[in-house]
């Protein structure tokens, strides 16, 4: 209990988050330095280990002087062990009914588990997990926009399925805002014996709506009226409200005020494409789900050659793979080639210039073209800029002028020193070597 609360108030752990993952541990054993900690529920394993077992370990540490290692195991495993032979293992109490999860309206396929974080998303994942974790507390309403196929899907399904998981009986409804509407027209006209009342019942009586793709309501009025009630007596009861968009509330031309405003009294967050790091690993995760075996030179093609959104990068590598299989041919760089023309057209097919140059650069640091080309002067920036010169004039054979009126109008001088600064680094800092590598393989695929 000590090492609980300590670690309570030593990390501010809320008390929804304290209750909800915390008080239900228990400690099972010690094992030499091993202390092993008991989950009520498989399905929470991954989450807290994640989330809370290096905390643990420290305020052990801290309460009891004994240093550790934290290891978790679930409730009934343990009976299952210890019963020797009986194999039997005991219905969690959270284990979510299928009948629930089809009420609710959730894809089993889109959990948290599959989401991959990268700096594309992680503010978008952190805020979805927070909400999921303490519905109707913190983000009310949670807006999450973004381009076509970058995951806003994915991750209202993921909230709505840890709720599911958490509070079996919390009443989660998922609807695109086209199913919202189509709906809401059949009750107006009475059809398929479904009253306004029953509209009104089926949307207000929730504890968690989710309402994918709001753009597709906006400017159709009756629909906006019906949708701010329904957003108000929801509101007014704490429940949880979220939201998806393909662009902030700020820039939807057509939504109503009182909409907009109410838009904003929540948190918004946004889901930028992905880098290249970020690519590989959802291809890598994607291929460990599906159990193919892809060697990793054609991870890296679709990586680099499909770069728009996630969906496309997805049905890459199925079409890859089902080439193989039609083809009864080993999957290659050259299989993947064919199987990609149509979706990398040949004007995709980069050549290296200047703006690759920049654009790979940028991308690889987190940061804008904009932000290169710039006359901002922070190191963050300084360098990589830096290496965009080097890089210009290694790769591309930029003229040193020419160079300087792609970064913003510098002068020559600037990228000269900005090119000596970056080989004489070049010769004595290994890791510069590694990064100038990697940059160069993202500039030109192979
Ligand atoms: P959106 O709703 O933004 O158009 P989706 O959520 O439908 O996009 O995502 C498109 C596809 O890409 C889905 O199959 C989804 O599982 C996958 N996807 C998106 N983001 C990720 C991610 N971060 N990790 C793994 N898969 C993702
Ligand atoms: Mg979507």
């Amino acid at each position: 209990d000590e090492i609980l609360l300590n670690l309570k108030e030593e990390h501010e752990i809320t008390d929804v988050s304290f209750k909800t993952w915390l008080l239900p541990l228990k400690m099972n054993a010690v094992n030499g330095e091993k202390v092993i900690v008991t989950v009520p529920d498989v399905e929470f394993l991954g989450y807290i280990r994640k989330k809370y077992g290096f905390l643990l370990k420290i305020t052990i540490e801290e309460v009891t002087g004994f240093e550790c290692d934290v290891d978790f195991v679930v409730e009934n495993q343990i009976q299952k062990d210890s019963s020797s032979g009986n194999t039997l293992i005991t219905n969690s109490v959270n284990s979510v009914s299928q009948s629930a999860i089809v009420t609710a309206n959730l894809n089993s396929k889109y959990i948290f588990d599959t989401f991959v974080v990268g700096a594309n998303n992680n503010l978008a994942h952190a805020a979805s997990l927070a909400v999921a974790e303490s519905p109707g507390e913190i983000y009310n309403p949670l807006f999450i926009y973004g381009g076509v196929g970058l995951g806003k899907t994915h991750l209202m399904h993921s909230i709505g399925h840890f709720i599911l998981k958490n509070n079996p009986h919390a009443k989660v409804l998922y609807v695109t805002s086209e199913k919202f509407t189509n709906e809401l027209i059949d009750a107006i006209r009475n059809k398929n014996n479904f009253s306004p009342t029953e509209f009104r019942e089926k949307y207000r009586n929730n504890d968690v709506l989710l309402i994918d793709d709001i753009q597709f309501i906006i400017g159709k009025e009756s629909t906006q009226e019906e949708f701010f009630h329904t957003f108000n007596a929801l509101y007014e009861l704490k429940k949880q409200i979220i939201i998806s968009s393909d662009k902030p509330p700020k820039e939807i031309e057509t939504l109503e005020e009182r909409l907009r405003s109410r838009f904003e009294w929540g948190l918004t967050v946004d889901i930028q494409s992905p880098n290249y790091e970020t690519r590989m690993a959802i291809l890598r995760k994607k291929e460990e789900m599906e159990g193919y075996n892809i060697d990793n030179e054609v991870i890296k093609y679709i990586a680099t050659n499909v770069k728009s959104n996630i969906r496309e990068l997805e049905g890459a590598l199925t079409k890859i793979v089902a080439l193989s299989r039609l083809d009864n041919k080993e999957i290659t760089v050259e299989l993947a080639e064919e199987a990609l023309k149509d979706i990398i057209s040949p004007n995709d097919k980069r050549e290296v210039t200047p703006e690759l140059v920049i654009q790979v650069v940028a991308d690889h640091y987190g940061l804008t073209p904009l932000d290169i080309c710039s006359q901002k002067r922070n190191k963050e920036i300084v360098y990589p800029r830096q290496i965009v010169m080097y890089l210009c004039r290694e790769m591309v054979g930029t003229p040193l002028q020419l160079i300087g009126k792609y970064l913003g109008g510098r002068d020559h001088t600037t990228i000269i020193h900005g090119i000596d600064k970056i080989t004489t680094e070049l010769s004595r800092n290994e890791t510069l070597g590694n990064t100038i590598d990697i940059l160069k393989k993202k500039i030109t695929p192979q």
